[in-house]
């Protein structure tokens, strides 16, 4: 479910070893059409196509975790959906999601606070001293419906809608990372973590390896496994993670499928995050993820792709252009990873 991008190289992977795949997405101007095998152009509040959809497939998966959640327990009702509409449905909203991490142990997150009206805002900012961003619960990504919140500019939320937001401390980090699993009831593979640097909350780039003190990988990478086995995960899992100054781990987020930041595996491994995700979902053995080179994933955004002719001339790297026709500002068109040694 789904047709970006994501949903584009997942297809190259289920096509890589055998299977074929039918796309569920609003619209044939995605990426994924031109290589799916089958494609059902519906929103995804027709009850109806759903059950025609649900009849033609095996195994159900989705692209992104903002689809919504009678769709998928529909699904659920009678095939396979991994991960499970639980999974999916704690990673669509930013306050289910932090509540569950803060319940298992050893996991946190940055302090935060529901906010539903401008009176939650207006104690819940200066319970976090005006050092906060406010975001929504649902349907956010890429910085989208998220606002810097200071004691100056308050007044400015004075007429805005703020039902299902949440209120973030600004965590003031040295490092962002993620760690990728991949797993099924049968085994689990860990891609080690990456760095990530994002500018106007887009990522930008992902390093691998990350240079930290191997207690902090160790920690990351158990965490991750930590939390994908309290998610009982079917597929794969990224796990944003802000390092403070302090060195504490602190939770950003959850993405229940292959992620812009496990990207640089397509060339660093021998087996891809995106493949994982489809042996996993499939029911078959995970592949080997060991990397075999260093990597630098650079994303291209906007009118950045048309670097691509300069990119062609590097043979040091290999470009993954999405086909997408509008170029938009802080539009994601595709990627390049720098294959370091
Ligand atoms: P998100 O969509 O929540 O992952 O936010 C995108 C990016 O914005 C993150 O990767 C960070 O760079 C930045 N960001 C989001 N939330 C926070 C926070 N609470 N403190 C500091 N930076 C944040």
């Amino acid at each position: 479910m789904g047709g970006g991008q994501l949903g584009l190289m997942m297809i190259e992977a289920a096509h890589k070893i055998g299977l074929s795949v039918t796309v569920f997405a609003d619209s044939r101007s995605c990426p994924a059409f031109k290589i799916c095998d089958d494609f059902i152009e519906s929103s995804f509040t027709d009850m109806d196509t759903l059950s025609k959809f649900r009849e033609q497939c095996d195994v159900f998966t989705v692209e992104t975790e903002n689809i919504h959640k009678d769709f998928l327990r529909i699904i659920e009702k009678r095939k396979n959906l991994f991960p499970s509409s639980n999974v999916i449905e704690i990673s669509q909203n930013r306050l289910v999601e932090k509540n569950f991490l803060n319940s298992l142990k050893n996991i946190e997150t940055t302090r935060f606070f529901e906010v539903n009206n401008i009176k939650d805002l207006k104690d819940s900012a200066k319970n976090l001293n005006y050092n906060c961003i406010l975001k929504t619960q649902e349907f956010g990504y890429d910085g989208k419906g998220q606002s810097t919140v200071k004691k100056e500019n308050l007044c400015q939320f004075e007429n805005q809608i703020l039902q299902n937001c949440i209120i973030e401390e600004k965590v003031n980090f040295k490092l962002e990372i993620s760690v990728i699993v991949a797993r099924n009831s049968s085994n689990m593979i860990v891609y080690p973590p990456v760095k990530n640097i994002h500018k106007e909350s887009i990522l930008r780039e992902t390093i691998f390896p990350v240079k930290i003190d191997n207690h902090l990988k160790q920690s990351a990478i158990e965490k991750a496994i930590y939390i994908s086995e309290n998610l009982d995960l079917n597929g794969v899992l990224a796990v944003e993670m802000f390092i403070t100054n302090d060195d504490q781990i602190l939770i950003n987020e959850l993405a229940p499928r292959p992620h812009n930041s496990g990207h640089w595996t397509q060339n660093g491994c021998t087996v891809d995050q995106f493949e994982q995700h489809i042996r996993a979902i499939a029911g078959w053995n995970l592949g080997n993820g060991e990397r075999h080179c260093d990597v630098i994933m650079e994303n291209l955004i906007g009118d950045e792709i048309n670097k691509t002719n300069d990119l062609i001339a590097d043979g040091s790297v290999s470009l993954h252009l999405y086909g997408k026709v509008d170029i938009k500002p802080g539009r994601k068109m595709g990627h390049f990873n720098r294959i370091i040694k």
